[in-house]
């Protein structure tokens, strides 16, 4: 049985106040449920403020990122073990806007990956399409492509603790959702890929989200999908009642 589990991704958006705010609202209305799992994931530089106020809920951290390396000259860039002091749990790793816009290939998403499941972090693997990719029918070779190489080296064993978001490019802060049909399709070959790189039992445990434009109207039909297994929830994660609402969709999807 897989949990759902929802996270939200705030992006580079609020400022201190409001980040405080906004966790003290989603973890006063989660409390001490464990079903689904909810994480959020602040901008770095609230990950301590807002670790306090989820700290006595069922409200797990995560970060929108990590570096590979454990200390040194790298300046800008956050620790894995620098995350664990503040509380994280997660990390989300190969986000579409830092695979675009940051210019991070499978290659240094597979470096991270194996430094967060070192530390003890759990990474969020983030794969997806192109419109362009999606329209001229590339989309199964661009997600085989990322998750074989994204998941280059780890071991059957260390995948119970990885969770694959499929997000397709054209679908992120777009208003433009897949339908559910078309989410359910690339789950479902995401979870063969699970099979045939790993096993029966990965296949069956690993959770699957779906994210691009996640909305209180849409989640309850995303989510009932038999492969979907939560979201990973941009823009409608920074209210709290539509992240709420998601939420609440993930209990009855
Ligand atoms: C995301 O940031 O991962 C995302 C899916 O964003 P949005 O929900 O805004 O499309």
């Amino acid at each position: 049985m897989r949990i759902p589990f929802i996270v939200g991704n705030w992006k580079m958006n609020l400022d201190r106040a409001q980040a405080v705010s906004l966790a003290r609202g989603i973890a006063e209305s989660i409390g001490d449920r464990s079903q689904p799992e909810v994480a959020i994931c602040p901008p770095h530089v609230y990950l301590d403020a807002v670790g306090t106020v989820v700290a006595s809920s069922a409200v797990s951290l995560g970060a929108q990122n990590s570096y590979h390396e454990p200390d040194g000259a790298f300046t800008g860039e956050t620790s894995n073990s620098m995350l664990l002091d503040l509380g994280c749990q997660y990390a989300i790793l190969g986000h579409s806007e830092r695979r675009h816009t940051l210019g991070e290939s499978d290659d240094v998403i597979n470096g991270k990956i194996h430094a967060v499941i070192e530390s003890g972090l759990m990474p969020i693997l983030c794969v997806g399409e192109t419109l362009q990719e999606r329209e001229t029918g590339k989309t199964a070779e661009v997600i085989g492509r990322q998750f074989s190489e994204s998941l280059k080296g780890i071991s059957a064993d260390s995948m119970s603790q990885v969770t694959i978001a499929y997000e397709p490019v054209w679908a992120i802060g777009t208003g433009k959702v897949a339908t559910p049909e078309q989410a359910e399709e690339i789950h479902a070959e995401l979870r063969e890929l699970l099979q045939n790189h790993y096993n029966p039992k990965v296949a069956s445990t690993v959770r699957i989200q779906y994210g691009g434009s996640v909305k209180p109207e849409n989640a309850v039909e995303l989510l009932s999908q038999p492969n979907i297994d939560g979201a990973l929830v941009g823009g409608a994660s920074l209210d709290v009642s539509s992240f709420l609402a998601i939420v609440e969709a993930a209990t009855t999807g």
